[in-house]
Parts: C-alpha cells; structure tokens; sequence
C-alpha cells in the first residue's frame, strides 16, 4: 500500500495524456483558456481538492488544494497556447486549422505533468506516508502576462512553503540560469488631425511625437547597462500620408538581470516619452502592459529536484518516436543548436555537442548555466521572490527546436511530449514529498532564501492599482517570453 503513489502516474497514464491532448486540442491562447482551465480544475475536483476558480481578478487563474497543515507545497501549472501555429501531431509542417493557435510552448503537457503530480501527491497523503498540503496552482496567460505576480499580489503563495515547476524543453535538466525582469508597455499619443498639405501648420502629428521618443530611446541605447534590453515596435503609425495622425503609438519591451535595474531604466524611457510629447504639442497616454521579476532559483530546492530528476531518468524513446524525430530534425536550420552552445562551459563543450547532435536527449543533463542570464523573462520569477522555488526541464521535443514552434506543437501532441510530461510528473511527485517528509529540508531551502533575499524585497512590479487589461492584451497578442 505504502507506494501506491509511486505507480499512481503510470497506472493513469492513458488519462493524464487524454487530458493533455484535449488542451492540446482546445489550444486557447493567454486569458482564453475557458476549456482548459476547466478540464484542470473539474480534474482535481473529481479527485477531491478544493478548488477556488476566478481567482486573482482572473476568470482563468484558479488553484486547488487538498491535505492540511504544513508544509504547503505548490506545484505550478500553466496552458495557454500560442498565436498562428496550428499544426498536426506530424513532422511535416500541416496546419489542423490555418492560422489557428497551437501549443508551440509545451503548455498542455505542462498543465498535466503537474496535474499528474498533485493527485500522485494526494494519493501519498491518504496512504499515510507524508503529511502536509498539496497545491495545484492554475496560473493563465503566461505568455502575454505576468498572472503569477497577480497571484503573489492576492497573498495566494503567503502559506506556500516551497514550489516547484517545470517546463517542456529539448533537455533532461535542472535550469539553474536566471531570467530577465521587464516591462511592457504601450505608450499612445494623440495630436491633432490635419491635410497634411493644405494646413499642415494645424496638425500636431502624434506619429512624429512616436519618432522622436523611438530616437530619444535609441541615444539612451548608449548609455545604459549592457545586460539591459530595449526593443520596441510601432503598433499604430497613423493611416495615411496625407492625413497627420493624431494618433499613434509605440510598444516598448525594458528588460535587465535585476528588477531595479529595469525600474530605472523605465523611468528615464518615460522622460524621454514626456520630451517627445513637449516637442511635438501632443499628449502621451501610457498603458502598462506587464512588467515581471528576474528569476531567483533556490539552490536546496533546485538540489532535491536534480536528483529525483537523476532517479526518473531520462524518458525512454522507443524506436518509432526516434523516426519521429529524425524526420521533424529535417525542418530544423543547421544552425539551431549554436545559440545554446555558448551558454555551457568549456569542461562541458564535448558532451553538449554530442547530446546536442542527436535529435533526441537521452541522459540527464549535468548542471550547467549558474550566474547565466538566460535572455528572457517569465512569470515564475514572481514566484520564486516569495517562495524558495526550483524548476526543470524534461525532453519533450527534438534537439534544436526553436521555442515557440510547430515543431514544438508537434512533438506536444504525440509520445515525444507524452513521455517528457509523464516523467516530470514522477520528478514533481517526488520532490513534493521529498519536502513533505523531510521538515529539514524545508528548513534549509528557507535559510537559503533568506540569504539570497536578504537586502532585496520583492514588491508588486505593476503600477498599484493597475488591472489586467484583459482586451488590450488579447489585441497585442504578444509574447513575455
Ligand atoms: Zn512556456
């Protein structure tokens, strides 16, 4: 009786995929995911957690909870799909429905590895074997929106005593690089409309004003940190030569190693926003998008993943998903794998480029990439400023696979990203209980926590009052990641 747990995964594999391919299927992108929030959170009723839906000001952010008293383990799931990237579970590209989204991120089997691991958890409660909550934390959006901080904010993570998450990858590893903190924000102008040849002298162009602000941002380019990242694109540049806009707007990306650093620099893009605005007689109207932490891995707890990762073992592709793969590598650039490379160390050089040159992982990855910045930024790193927090990977797609992909959509619907999920899910499972049973190792990653925080606090990196706007952000469809 005392492991049931331990075969609760495998005994319900058929289920665990049947839920991941109905969200692959549903493939609802950020703040639509009506379905697949749903399926989850019937999933982990049915299997009696208590569940609180809508939560957050969020209609797709829920959470569940089953077990009492401490420790409180949260496991993080997400499943919110990608704009354009339809495609069947095929390595030639075949779109189910042009245009349509797909799962390009891995987020359905995401979803589901850690679904599989709360109930796995539940079942070891009710065996008897450890003792404490389990947590499934329904986080929506995660491409386009930094719900997990709207979460953080509603005091959902006060009582959490550790979390853990995943993420589908090429890679069997722990991921121990940091992210990028941003913002994102829209700023708007509005000017006066005029012919732009008969009165010219009327017109106040808010395009101009979007310009000048552009430039202003490329002299600041100079003069910032060189780890910071600026980029920004024209969303509305006015509708015809011969008209003078009176409105225009411009979208900024701000991202640095440290939170501070991005604060900063925001405030000196906003004066160079307002000198535009001055110069050009027009008024800036600002709507702040997102804005996220960097993330702050906890080494104990990155630790006891490692080697529960290292006791799984790698997921154990057969034949017909080796064909698989060695097709779909064919739709890859050659050059796919160089930008990985540089992130790992000399010692380390000869193994990546051999695990790197087959089109599936097979091993567990050694732990590479510590005080690297990975150049991104993700939600989880809310999280991880609140809660000692580790995440991993596990190989659900082939070697190379550029992020955000219909190679990736590919591999997510059929057994390259079942077997990944299912072995993230005996990981998570693990761990969670590795923590429920061992107070000591709560303690620990605690201790390390306090000292990675020690001088820096984590404060809500939106405006105060601000909502998630909900509409602006479905119109811009764009990408945190
Ligand atoms: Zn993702």
């Amino acid at each position: 009786m005392s492991e049931n747990y331990q075969k609760w995964i495998e005994n319900n594999r058929d289920f665990l995929i049947e839920i991941s391919d109905k969200i692959w299927e549903f493939a609802e992108t950020g703040f639509q995911e009506f379905k697949s929030s749903k399926l989850l959170a019937d999933t982990l009723e049915d299997y009696d957690f208590k569940v609180f839906r809508g939560v957050a000001e969020m209609p797709t952010a829920f959470y569940a909870t089953y077990g009492n008293g401490k420790p409180v383990i949260a496991i993080l799931g997400e499943y919110d799909a990608l704009p354009g990237l339809s495609q069947v579970a095929e390595p030639i590209r075949n779109p189910i429905i042009q245009d349509a989204p797909g799962h390009g991120c891995g987020h359905n089997l995401l979803g589901v590895g850690s679904l599989g691991a709360v109930i796995a958890v539940k079942q070891a409660l009710d065996d008897g074997i450890a003792n404490g909550t389990i947590r499934y934390y329904g986080c929506p959006a995660e491409e386009i929106f930094n719900a997990k901080g709207y979460m953080v904010k509603h005091g959902l993570f006060e009582d959490v005593d550790i979390s853990l998450t995943w993420h589908p990858s090429f890679l069997n590893m722990i991921n121990l690089m940091s992210t990028l903190a941003m913002n994102s924000v829209v700023f708007r102008f509005h000017g006066q409309t005029a012919h732009a040849a008969a009165d010219p002298q009327n017109g106040r162009s808010a395009l101009d004003a979007v310009e000048l602000m552009d430039i202003g941002a490329n002299y600041l380019r100079e003069h910032i940190i060189p780890d910071a990242r600026l980029h920004y694109v024209i969303t509305n540049g006015g509708k015809a030569p011969n008209i003078v806009p009176d409105e225009a707007e411009v979208w900024y990306f701000v991202r640095a190693p440290e939170r501070h650093q991005v604060d900063h620099l925001y405030e000196r893009l906003i004066k160079i926003g307002k000198g535009a605005e001055l110069m050009t007689e027009t008024q800036m109207e600002i709507d702040f998008l997102s804005a996220s932490y960097n993330t702050k891995f906890n080494s104990v707890v990155q630790e006891v993943v490692y080697l529960n990762l290292k006791k799984v073992g790698p997921p154990n592709f057969k034949s017909k998903e080796k064909q698989f793969a060695k097709e779909l590598s064919k739709t890859l650039s050659e050059n796919s794998i160089e930008g990985y490379l540089r992130f790992v160390p000399s010692e380390y050089m000869d193994l990546a480029k051999a695990v790197l040159s087959q089109p599936l992982n097979k091993i567990i990855v050694p732990p590479i990439g510590e005080g690297a910045v990975e150049p991104g930024s993700t939600d989880v790193a809310d999280v991880s400023w609140v809660t000692p927090l580790a995440e991993f990977n596990t190989a659900c797609e082939v070697i190379g696979s550029p992020g955000h992909s219909w190679q990736n959509v590919a591999t997510g619907g059929m057994e390259i990203g079942h077997k990944g999920m299912l072995a993230a899910a005996r990981v998570l499972a693990l761990s969670a209980l590795d923590f429920m049973r061992n107070p000591d190792l709560v303690e620990k990653a605690w201790r390390q926590f306090e000292k990675d925080h020690q001088d820096k606090k984590y404060s809500f990196p939106f405006p105060k009052d601000q909502k998630p706007l909900f509409n602006k952000l479905k119109e811009v469809n764009y990408m945190l990641e």
